[in-house]
This record gives C-alpha cells, structure tokens and sequence, in this order.
C-alpha cells in the first residue's frame, strides 16, 4: 500500500550557522519595523543573552519575554497561548536547549505565526523539524505535535555554542547516532517517514552524510569544545547534529532507537538522562536486532564518547517489570518500532537487548 505514496522531504526555509550572527538578528531576520516577537527562553539564555537578544531585536516594534523551565505539556502550553493569543504576534522566536525549541514550535503552531529557532545547544536535531514532544505531567511521553511547515529560520551561533555544557553537545552527537540507522530501515522497508510520506534518495544521503561526519570528527569537535575552539570538526559536527540529523529523523524516518527511547522514559532512572544519550544506547540495540556488522564500530564510538552503551548504565536491568513496559508503550499499530525491514517482536529486541547488555 506504501508504495502509493508519496516521497516528501522538508526543510527549514533558511539555516543560517555563523560565529555571533545572533548579534545582528534584525538583518538577518529583515524584521521589517512593525515586527511583534514573542520570545520564548530558559532560565540560563535568559541569564546569559537577554541584552544580547534586546539589543539584536532593537528594530522591532515589541517584544516579549517568556521563561519556561520543565517539560513541555498540552496544560502549560495552553496557558502561554492564552496568554498571548491578543496581541497579534507576527514572530515566535526560541532561544534555548531542546525543549525551548519544542515550545517556540507549538507556540507557533496555535500562534499562527512564523518560527524562528536559536538553539543554545546542540543536543538534539529539533530545530529544523516541525515536530515538537509533548509530556504527561509525569515525564512520560504522550505525543508529537506537528508543525504545517518547517521552522522559517534556524539560527545557529557557533559562538554561543562553543560555550555549551560539553554533555549537550555529547548527547546530540548520540541522537545524531541513530539518523542513518534509522532512515536506512525507513528507506528499505518502505516505512512512512515524519514528513508524512515515503523517503526520498536525498534525505537517505543526508543521513549518510550525517554518520559520516560522526565518525569522521565527532571524537576532535569534542576536544575542541573542551577547549573553547571553533575549528572546522566543530562546525561541521554542529551542522550534522542540527541540521542533518534534523533532516534525515524528519525526512528519513524513525525507527527501533526512537521508539525503544520513547519506552524507556516510562522508567524510573536515578539519574536524569538527555534524550541523546538515551538514543546512543536504543541505537546500539537496533543495531543488534539487525545484526549489523557495524555494531562494534558504533559501539566503540560511543565508549570513546562516554555515551551509555548498556541497560546498566541507566540503572536499570532487563526484569520482567522493563520488558512489560516496553511491550506495552512501544508495540503499538504505528509504532515507528515496526519500521525495520524485518520482523520485529517483543522477543527479538529483548533477546537484542541481552546481547547488547553481554557485550564488553
Ligand atoms: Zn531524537
């Protein structure tokens, strides 16, 4: 039936990356001089870059200010819309971590308004897609809300991120893990990707573009953040974690690793895990599903980077309370789980899970 559809790829209309272009965000942004912008921030943009914003925006004719710290649910995001829904805002602007860029692309959505997104780290590949995650109050995952059109713009300062928390950047690098693992099974079984069609041959060579560069640079763009430098291994990982990535998850598709991921947020950990870090580890099993003759390959990445390549690392062990809990919250019609081009079950990613958890 699949074959029927259509192949879409979608990107963000402009992505323009650059060592301190938020300084000037008026120019690149041409804000014309009756431009209203909502700008959405954390606690630590706020802190850090709120006169930098104010005086880039210093065209405008108003904007606002909103702080948002915690996880994002249909409740609080209803309540910034209420908010905001009088005054006729031309411009939802994101300037923060992950969650950040989630809400600025909700708020636009009900909003009707352009998105601008300015990710203050790279740790994962949201910015350029249209999906936002939306939780339950209890940290569990409850769904994506999708966004018409791809962001407008995706404004990335690589100043500002060579002055990100070394963790964020490690983390995005494990999401960007699962980009070609994913799209490559999407691809081959045919599966509907997050663009809402079939792949495409391009958004399968930027995910292939995307792996490449991981294992090409990620290990000397980590040494360059811990030493504040801009080289281009740096750049080049930025782009693949934002903007590849971005493109092969939302246009190749998602697959075992996400679904697995979305499960196990389910779980009570003692540590707070980033989503990256989370998909490192799903990738690895996925990769085992397929017996895949790169699984060391990946698996000594992720070593190297300090990402977790096991259940262990979690705290957490394959007991019969896990795989209820992945058998209920990942095996579902339309789950992305089912997007591999070989048949797939509880059974075969528990027995996945095990050989990942074996292996030293
Ligand atoms: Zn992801």
């Amino acid at each position: 039936m699949n074959e029927q559809m259509n192949q879409v790829l979608r990107t963000p209309s402009n992505y323009l990356q650059g060592i301190n272009i938020t300084l000037d965000l008026s120019n690149v942004l041409e804000l014309s001089e009756d431009a209203k912008i909502l700008i959405i921030v954390d606690t630590y943009t706020m802190k850090d870059y709120r006169q930098r914003i104010e005086k880039s925006l210093d065209t405008a004719q108003m904007f606002e200010f909103v702080v948002f710290e915690g996880l994002l649910t249909m409740e609080r995001l209803e309540v910034i819309v209420k908010e905001h829904e009088e005054l006729d805002y031309d411009m939802v602007l994101g300037f923060g971590g992950g969650t950040i860029m989630d809400v600025a692309k909700a708020v636009s959505t009900l909003l009707q308004t352009t998105v601008v997104l300015v990710p203050s780290i790279a740790s994962t590949d949201g910015p350029c897609s249209r999906l936002s995650a939306i939780y339950h109050e209890d940290g569990g995952f409850s769904h994506y809300m999708v966004r018409e059109q791809s962001p407008e713009y995706v404004i990335v300062d690589l100043y500002i991120l060579s002055l990100a928390p070394v963790r964020t950047f490690i983390a995005g690098i494990g999401d960007a893990l699962s980009t070609y693992v994913e799209a490559n099974a999407c691809y081959l079984s045919m599966s509907v990707n997050d663009a809402g069609g079939l792949d495409t041959f391009s958004s399968l060579m930027i995910a292939r573009s995307c792996k490449e560069i991981i294992f090409e640079d990620a290990v000397d763009a980590v040494k360059s953040l811990q030493e504040k430098m801009i080289t281009p291994s740096f750049k080049r990982m930025i782009e693949a974690n934002i903007y590849l990535s971005g493109i092969g998850f939302e246009s190749g598709g998602l697959s075992i690793a996400h679904a697995l991921h979305n499960g196990l947020t389910k779980l009570r950990s003692e540590r707070r895990f980033m989503h990256g870090e989370v998909i490192a580890y799903t990738t690895l099993v996925q990769l085992a599903t397929e017996n895949s003759h790169e699984f060391t390959q990946y698996r000594d990445l992720c070593l190297q980077l300090g990402l977790p390549t096991k259940l262990a690392d979690f705290g957490l062990t394959l007991d019969e309370k896990v795989k209820t809990i992945i058998e209920q919250t990942c095996f579902f019609e339309g789950s992305s789980m089912y997007h591999v081009p070989y048949e797939i079950s509880p059974e075969i990613v528990f027995q996945a899970m095990e050989f990942v958890e074996k292996r030293i």
